[in-house]
């Protein structure tokens, strides 16, 4: 610790070494890491409770769809122990009590401050401190600066005006009400048809009078194959955790299947559509994340991908009419994230449920008694909610007027390019570590429980190094942070994904830098880039 430091943890009564902003996945498992290393650190929360997306997405269908096997933490032999798992892709209030256990045996409740929204976070140079302000009128000051505010978790939340006028309950599904809403009775409006919205429509429609779905682009949707597990399911679970949390970090995507091996043409057509069946039949993200690279970079391939898929579709649907609706037209099959679905193409057999093309006739009003269309068309409705998405992976950082040297502004930094260095620091924020940030393999295309504790892992070591150092702070340089962007752009550009309009492109928020937010070398490469960092003793960083 240099003086200038020693002077503001003596000065600051609320000092640490590092401060985790977020106790959701990556946030708690940080957090846990951080105090096992002799780290004097604390959490700010901004819910009241821990589980981060699992605390706020409890909208009605609200389901991981990672098995649960590889969505859990392996860090805890305790936690593996005791803890067993009642569905493969549990729904949000099991994999809250889930996030909630491990925060319990772990005993970390006691270090996170809930109800503390984190509105600013201003680097200053003299004591290379971190000096954060919250909502509720705390200060904190911190060596480091850990932002786990989650990838998907800045709302985009109403698509057009006039909520205050709406007599119904209006809600976006990332702020979805504690007590349970009763849609018994109820004409019911959902906005959004991406993975949240195919959740909530799916759930809804047989509980309510009558549900109206507005949708602005169709999605391709895998069904789901959800057993029950049983105690044996859960004992080999926790026979083969060890070699599971082993598999995970060894593949594409972070998952316990990878990518296929060799060319998709060198199977002929027949061993191809029995390939493609055998991975349909999984009910899984394998038909994404163990099917062969090509798909996502070659045009023939997705084009039969496509069909392939298209054609389950419409076995499922068989309604000309509705086919023509609820079948992708304008995009490639996986360049947008695949939901998994639970019976979502048949809701639309029901006699209570509409389907609405807003493409053209857009929404452009909430009313007094429902949702109105710019044609004029209005929707009477007693419940609107909006699965409108997110700002993915910048959002929850913007929101937060994060400075680094010279006043620097993240928003501004990022409004001018989406640039990070292995999506864990920027230039110019010494001591700021991300996880799901853009530029880091993600939610996009990667299993977010592997891809979030890899990056913590990366970071509680970069942390440990700079201490056990005696260092004050690490900061990527311009040029490695520039090569590291045109690295990931060259991969990004090479592929399918950049033609499609989605979040993972940030087309969906108006003015946003177009990037691709996620790392699409695989994890293993990206894990290889993180080690190489480290065991060079962090070149292409400035360290102090
Ligand atoms: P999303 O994929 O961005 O979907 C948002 C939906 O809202 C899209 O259908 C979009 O239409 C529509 N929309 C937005 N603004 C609109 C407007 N003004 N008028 C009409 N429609 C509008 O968001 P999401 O469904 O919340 O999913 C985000 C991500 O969260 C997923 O991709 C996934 O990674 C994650 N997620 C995971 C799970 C899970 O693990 N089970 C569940 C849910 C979500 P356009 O497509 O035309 O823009």
């Amino acid at each position: 610790m240099n003086a200038a430091q020693t002077r503001a943890v003596k000065a600051h009564p609320n000092h640490y070494d590092a401060i985790v902003v977020g106790a959701g996945v990556a946030g708690l498992y940080t957090l846990y890491h951080l105090r096992a290393a002799g780290k004097k650190v604390i959490c700010l929360e901004a819910g009241g409770g821990v589980a981060g997306t699992w605390y706020w997405n409890r909208y009605p269908g609200a389901r991981v769809d990672s098995q649960a096997y590889i969505y859990q933490y392996f860090f805890s032999q305790e936690v593996l122990n005791e803890w067993d798992w009642g569905e493969l892709f549990p729904a949000q209030p099991e994999t809250e009590r889930y996030l909630n256990f491990v925060t319990d045996k772990c005993d970390l409740r006691k270090d996170i401050r809930f109800n503390t929204h984190v509105d600013s976070a201003v680097y200053d140079e003299a004591t290379q401190t971190w000096q954060i302000a919250t909502a509720n009128g705390e200060r904190y000051e911190t060596k480091y600066f850990v932002g786990c505010v989650g990838m998907l978790s800045a709302a985009l939340k109403d698509p057009c005006p006039g909520r205050e006028h709406f007599k119904g309950l209006v809600c976006h599904t990332s702020a979805w009400p504690h007590a349970p809403v009763d849609f018994t009775g109820k004409r019911v409006g959902v906005v959004g048809t991406g993975a949240t919205g195919i959740q909530v429509i799916q759930t809804v429609a047989p509980l309510c009078r009558h549900l109206t779905v507005f949708q602005r682009t169709p999605q391709y949707s895998i069904p789901m194959r959800n057993p029950k597990l049983t105690a044996e399911d859960n004992a080999a679970y926790r026979r083969n955790a060890e070699a599971m949390r082993k598999r995970v970090r060894e593949t594409f995507a972070g998952f316990h299947t990878d990518l296929q091996t060799g060319n998709y043409w060198d199977r002929p057509p027949e061993e191809r559509n029995k390939f493609l069946e055998q991975m349909w039949a999984e009910g899984s993200l394998c038909f994404v994340a163990a099917n062969y690279a090509e798909v996502f970079i070659d045009e023939k391939v997705n084009a039969e991908v496509t069909a392939f898929v298209t054609g389950k579709m419409r076995k499922r649907i068989n309604n000309p009419e509705l086919e023509a609706k609820l079948i992708p037209t304008t995009y490639g099959f996986g360049t947008r994230r695949v939901p998994l679905d639970t019976g979502y193409l048949e809701t639309y057999h029901r006699d209570n449920v509409d389907l609405v093309d807003v493409s053209t006739d857009s929404v452009a009003q909430i009313t007094e008694n429902g949702l109105r269309l710019a044609s004029g068309r209005e929707y009477p409705l007693d419940i609107l909610v909006f699965a409108t998405g997110f700002d993915g992976g910048s959002g929850a950082f913007t929101r937060i007027d994060i400075r680094g040297r010279d006043g620097q502004t993240l928003k501004d930094y990022w409004d001018k390019d989406l640039r990070t260095t292995l999506g864990l620091q920027v230039h110019g924020f010494p001591n700021f570590f991300t996880t799901g940030a853009p530029l880091a393999p993600s939610a996009a295309f990667c299993n977010m429980q592997t891809c979030l504790c890899q990056q913590a892992d990366w970071i509680i070591d970069t942390i440990k190094y700079l201490d056990d150092h005696g260092l004050h702070s690490i900061e990527p340089t311009a040029e490695y942070e520039a090569a590291w962007v045109a690295q990931h752009d060259a991969i990004a550009n090479s592929t399918l994904f950049p033609r499609t309009k989605s979040w993972y492109m940030g087309t969906n928020v108006d003015g946003k830098t177009r990037r691709l937010v996620t790392y699409l070398g695989g994890d293993v490469a990206y894990q290889q880039a993180c080690n190489e960092a480290k065991e060079s003793g962090y070149q292409g960083f400035v360290l102090t």
